[in-house]
């Protein structure tokens, strides 16, 4: 076994949650921390509740756990650069640099030789036209950083209507594809990598709504996706698990975005695998080896957002329904309350 007894988690989320569950099944623990509430403190050995600029907070967690991971790819780099100082970090700070930013990010993959949408770099407001006027549209602004859920984005449809995000950003041409899926993958410090299948993805609104296995696309698009996927976590030298999201093009698959972390379309691997992404994310950063991925049954899982869960009580007598709910207060319209692995 490693050495390592307790994980410093950043981000006290849902996916915090999750991860600390599936450490305790190895007896392992979990330190939390997380300026806001924590519903991952639930279910944790401990909880910090205090602000990423609070030093004294990030050194006391730091020199109490083995290693640090993160459910939130956000963190301030000046708290990294403390943490990382008294702890290692797994997944290591380039991952961490090359997704916090889309445009760091595009550029990275195009450096891997791999496709994404075309895309243009808007320090500011007064570069948007130009931009426009280069890639064309329809196109959507995004936020470089920051952006999740498909917050932080405007659909640009008509260049003499112009609308700014606020912030930096890269404008990302539309593209038309017949599917998002995305790979969930793992790869350990010696290099051992694992990928469960790929998963078709329906978002609303910009929101993951639900994700399907198997993604019911041809042998050559899945065996391309998990190829990417691979070339990607190799590149940045990764450890722990990785979600990868794709569009499924008649020419190919274009890189949407990468989340150095375990990822809301992978939630249906805890009903469809022995090991889940949450365990094997655990057991790449502990050093432990990795479970083989592989799918032994087909799952649906659905997002219960907001007034869904005014459905509990009925999933909840359906018998290969496998519930999970994040013990989130009030279910505000838009808020990922839980989610339902459906196995057929
Ligand atoms: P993101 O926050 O980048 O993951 O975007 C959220 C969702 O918006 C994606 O899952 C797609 O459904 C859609 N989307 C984002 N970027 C593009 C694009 N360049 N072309 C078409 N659809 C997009």
């Amino acid at each position: 076994m490693s050495e390592i007894r307790c994980i410093g988690i950043l981000g006290g989320g849902q996916l915090g949650r999750m991860l600390s569950a599936a450490a305790s099944r190895l007896g392992l623990r979990c330190h939390i921390y997380e300026p806001g509430a924590a519903p991952a403190g639930d279910v944790a050995h401990a909880l910090t509740t205090a602000p990423y600029d609070d030093e004294a907070a990030l050194r006391a967690f730091a020199e109490s756990v083995d290693v640090i991971t993160y459910e939130f790819e956000n963190v301030p780099t000046s708290a990294l650069d403390l943490l990382e100082s008294i702890r290692p970090i797994r997944p290591n700070r380039r991952a961490l640099a090359v997704s916090q930013d889309r445009l760091t990010e595009k550029t990275f993959l195009n450096g891997i030789g791999l496709a994404t949408a075309p895309f243009a770099d808007v320090p500011s407001e007064r570069d948007l036209a130009d931009a426009v006027a280069r890639i064309g549209t329809p196109s959507i602004l995004k936020t470089r950083r920051m952006g999740y859920d498909g917050k932080g984005q405007v659909r640009i449809t008509d260049p003499e209507q112009l609308e700014w995000t606020g912030a930096p950003s890269v404008l990302e041409g539309f593209v038309e594809f017949s599917a998002e899926i995305s790979v969930i993958i793992a790869r350990a410090a010696d290099g051992q990598v694992a990928a469960f299948d790929p998963g078709l993805n329906v978002h609303r609104e910009g929101i993951l709504r639900s994700t399907t296995v198997p993604c019911g696309l041809s042998g050559k698009v899945t065996t391309d996706a998990v190829l990417i996927a691979a070339r990607i976590v190799n590149a940045l030298d990764y450890v722990g698990v990785m979600g990868i999201e794709l569009f499924v093009t008649p020419t190919g698959l274009i890189v949407n975005e990468i989340a150095p972390r375990v990822h809301n379309s992978g939630h249906w691997t805890q009903a469809g695998c022995a090991v889940d992404q949450f365990e094997q994310h655990i057991r790449a950063v502990a050093g432990l080896p990795l479970g083989d991925g592989k799918r032994h049954v087909d799952v649906v899982m659905e997002n219960l957002i907001g007034e869904d869960m005014d459905r509990v009580p009925e999933l909840l007598t359906s018998p290969r329904a496998q519930i999970h709910l994040y013990g989130k207060g009030e279910a505000r319209p838009g808020r990922k309350m839980g989610h339902v692995n459906r196995i057929a």
